[in-house]
């Protein structure tokens, strides 16, 4: 029957149940199968997330046809010590709609560099090695604040992967050259409190 005589069906008369508290309706249901198949899967598979964590909380991927449909946390972790109550469930609410912003058209594809950086760095870069590039920008008062006061007004351009590798490599190399190697680190923002925390630095 057509979606339009199902409807027009609501019009009929109706089997009543419970002292007419309850009817019994004889409609079309198949709008419904679209929040059947929101939750539909062919595997699960066991993963994490990369979101400037430390990525180590264990989760259950529901995949169809290939697609992340949603996810839930593992709950299979050992016990850490039989006097302290375990740590499941774990995770984060980011890491819980992980799957809605992989596929989001907002979704950051490229590195971005603040144009007025990458500007100065180009410039820098015609006549000097990289180190001494970005030595020649951190020595110059003004152009290092041309960039570092503009700092939350956006103004981000495309960039691609090479570039942007040379100039945290630069400057790395400079401060550690600079001011010494203990000033670069790694840190470890513990939304999972880990191990892995402790083991592995994921944001510079
Ligand atoms: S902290 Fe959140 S985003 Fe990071 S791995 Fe755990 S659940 Fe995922």
């Amino acid at each position: 029957m057509s979606n339009l005589l199902d409807r027009l069906n609501f019009l009929a008369p109706k089997e009543k149940f419970s002292n007419g508290h309850g009817v019994t309706t004889n409609e079309n249901r198949g709008w419904e199968d679209a929040y059947r198949k929101r939750w539909q899967h062919d595997k699960i598979v066991r993963s994490t997330h990369g979101v400037n964590c430390t990525g180590s909380c264990s989760w259950k991927i529901y995949v169809k046809g290939g697609i992340v449909t949603w996810e839930t946390q593992q709950t299979d972790y050992p016990r850490t010590r039989p006097d302290l109550p375990n740590h499941e469930p774990r995770g984060c609410a980011r890491g819980a709609s992980y799957s809605w912003y992989m596929y989001s058209a907002n979704r950051v594809k490229h590195p971005l560099i603040r144009s007025r950086l990458v500007k100065l760095w180009r410039d820098a870069r015609v006549m000097r090695e990289p180190v001494a590039a970005w030595e020649y920008i951190q020595q110059n008062e003004e152009a290092r604040k041309s960039y570092q006061e503009v700092r939350g007004h956006g103004g981000f351009v495309r960039a691609d992967w090479d570039e942007v590798n040379e100039i945290i490599a630069a400057a790395n190399a400079y401060t550690a050259k600079t001011y010494g190697p203990d000033r670069i680190f790694g840190f470890s923002p513990i939304p999972a409190m880990s191990m892995v925390s402790y083991a592995a630095g994921s944001r510079y």
